[in-house]
């Protein structure tokens, strides 16, 4: 599903952010990426929806090499893509029904699909009783579930996270890994950019590290 191969990325005037990684997450897999702060973890998974390309190597996603996709081709792969970062980024004006909706009003799907989708996406993160309720009104836990039923309303292969459980209480924490887990097992691709592999129950489930921009299988 993605393939780095000797994937190095510099920021202008930077030193390297990544060196020489190569990395191979096959279809329907779930794993962990830790790394201290700077290690560049976000630059991996930028580099996988396309917001940052690589300084040299390649990157294939589905077996199309999207180093040098042209910013035209760039919506096509985020259209497969769901991406939850630590702060969901919801909008606090907008009901959790709402904020789900949003990127498929966006996209131009029929109200009626986005009803049957948006409910959908609410039940797998169990909020489908609370659509009504605005952001200010539920947990952080909640919250962050909203979140990733909006990264996962448009059905995208793979889903990517970046700390998200990272301002969470350990049992809020425990239930957003059971929802990536239960996507998982009805074949998503999931990496995980977290800190806290305590939170890792399923051993089978590859386990990364980055340290100062190398990659390591853990
Ligand atoms: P992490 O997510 O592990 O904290 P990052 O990928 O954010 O690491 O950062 C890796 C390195 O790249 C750091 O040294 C960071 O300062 C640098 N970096 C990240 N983004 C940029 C950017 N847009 N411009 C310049 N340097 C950056
Ligand atoms: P995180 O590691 O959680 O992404 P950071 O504080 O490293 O948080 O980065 C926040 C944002 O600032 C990111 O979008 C990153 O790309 C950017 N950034 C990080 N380091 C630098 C840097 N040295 N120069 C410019 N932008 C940076």
């Amino acid at each position: 599903m993605i393939r780095f191969s000797q994937v190095s990325k510099a920021y202008r005037g930077g030193r390297p952010a990544l060196q020489g990684v190569n990395l191979h997450l096959k279809s329907g897999e779930m794993a962990f990426l830790t790394g201290h702060s700077g290690a560049g973890k976000s630059t991996l998974l930028k580099l996988i929806c396309g917001i940052e390309r690589p300084s040299t190597g390649n990157i294939f996603f589905d077996g199309v090499d999207i180093s040098r996709l042209s910013s035209r081709e760039i919506p096509f792969l985020r259209r497969q893509i769901g991406m939850i970062f630590q702060n969901h980024q919801l909008l606090m004006d907008k009901t959790a029904y709402e904020n789900v909706a949003l990127p498929l009003i966006i996209a131009g799907v029929n109200p009626i699909d986005i009803n049957k989708r948006v409910n959908a996406a609410l039940n797998k993160v169990g909020l489908y009783d609370k659509a009504q309720y605005y952001p200010l009104a539920l947990s952080g836990g909640e919250q962050q579930r909203v979140g990733i039923a909006r990264a996962v309303v448009h059905k995208p292969k793979v889903l990517l996270a970046d700390e998200p459980t990272g301002n969470l209480d350990d049992i809020s924490a425990q239930k957003i890994m059971d929802v990536f887990e239960s996507f998982n097992q009805v074949g998503v691709t999931v990496l995980i950019v977290t800190h806290n592999l305590g939170l890792i129950s399923a051993p089978h489930h590859k386990a990364y590290q980055l340290t100062a921009g190398r990659l390591i299988k853990g």
